[in-house]
């Protein structure tokens, strides 16, 4: 049987197609049409060059940046924002004459890890992406627990837990709220909290290499990076205690997060025991587009 994946993102589309053993069959990448119905047709011919391609037909799961309501049945928090609106898996489902499946990309990557990524086997795995922004999700025995309103893993939007002082109120979220997860753990918020406080350094990778060298106010960053990175976690742990973390996005690569943070979770999480696996992500780029494919489950 084989299995297609699209990763539906805001400037490229791209489908891989998956054997049963979740071999690569075919991929290919093209940029994304800014309006809704060049989208449906793009996703439309890169289906029929992968079946093709391949010689057979297959089932097809779509990852988007944003969710279908389950009330409403169309996407919504897309950033990509022509598909906001449209009911995405009926309109292809219609052209294509076969059931699609659409989940949020966080949660594509979550599967992606817990089928046969770094997490391969793991009961509950909670993914987070910590890049430009901070995504996340979860996956349930290798399914996506997408929710009741569809936001089921949607971690970097609430509060940052036992909030210091001088962190109450302190960074506009562009969801409308405050201080919420993702201003202080993506990418984005490493870099902002460094140059608060006095740093100069544009990116993560550039603010690593002052760590690497010793650079004071770049290590004292690090570490408040890393102590808020353990707070937010061991809310995720009080109350799920996923079998494994995975992380995504560019601060991933940061290989002292994962020396370093087992030593600070405890800290927080209730009772001070922890030994929750945190793991880098074994398919990178690629987790989103094969965590779609595997929207369809092994049976
Ligand atoms: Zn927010």
């Amino acid at each position: 049987m084989m299995r297609m994946g699209v990763d539906l993102g805001g400037t490229k589309i791209e489908l891989v197609a998956l054997g049963e053993d979740g071999s690569e069959l075919f991929r290919k990448r093209i940029a994304t049409p800014r309006e809704y119905q060049g989208t449906l047709n793009a996703i439309v011919t890169l289906v029929n060059e992968a079946e093709a391609a391949v010689g057979c037909e297959g089932t097809l799961g779509i990852g988007i940046p944003g969710v279908i309501s389950p009330y409403t049945g169309l996407v919504k928090n897309a950033n990509s924002t022509w598909i906001n609106g449209h009911p995405l898996d009926r309109d292809l489902g219609k052209i294509l004459s076969r059931e699609v499946r659409v989940a949020n990309d966080a949660n594509c990557f979550a599967v992606s890890e817990a089928v046969d990524g770094a997490a391969a086997g793991k009961g509950m795995v909670f993914g987070a992406i910590l890049g430009t922004g901070c995504g996340a999700g979860l996956a349930l025995h290798g399914r996506v627990h997408g929710g009741g309103n569809g936001i089921g893993g949607e971690w970097g939007h609430n509060p940052l837990p036992w909030m210091r002082a001088d962190e109450f109120n302190s960074t506009q979220c562009f969801c409308g709220n405050k201080d919420c997860i993702e201003t202080f753990v993506s990418g984005t918020g490493f870099v902002r909290d460094y140059r608060a406080h006095g740093g100069s350094a544009d990116t993560g990778v550039d603010i690593m290499a002052l760590v690497d060298a010793g650079d004071k106010l770049a290590n004292e960053a690090f570490d408040r990076y890393l102590d808020r990175l353990a707070r937010a976690f061991a809310h995720v742990i009080n109350i799920l205690d996923p079998d494994a973390i995975v992380l995504g996005g560019g601060m991933s690569n940061v290989q002292a997060i994962y020396s370093r943070l087992p030593d600070i979770l405890p800290k927080y999480v209730l009772g001070r025991e922890c030994r929750t696996p945190v793991v880098q992500n074994l398919y990178g780029c690629s987790s989103g587009v094969r965590g779609a494919a595997w929207l369809w489950e092994k049976r």
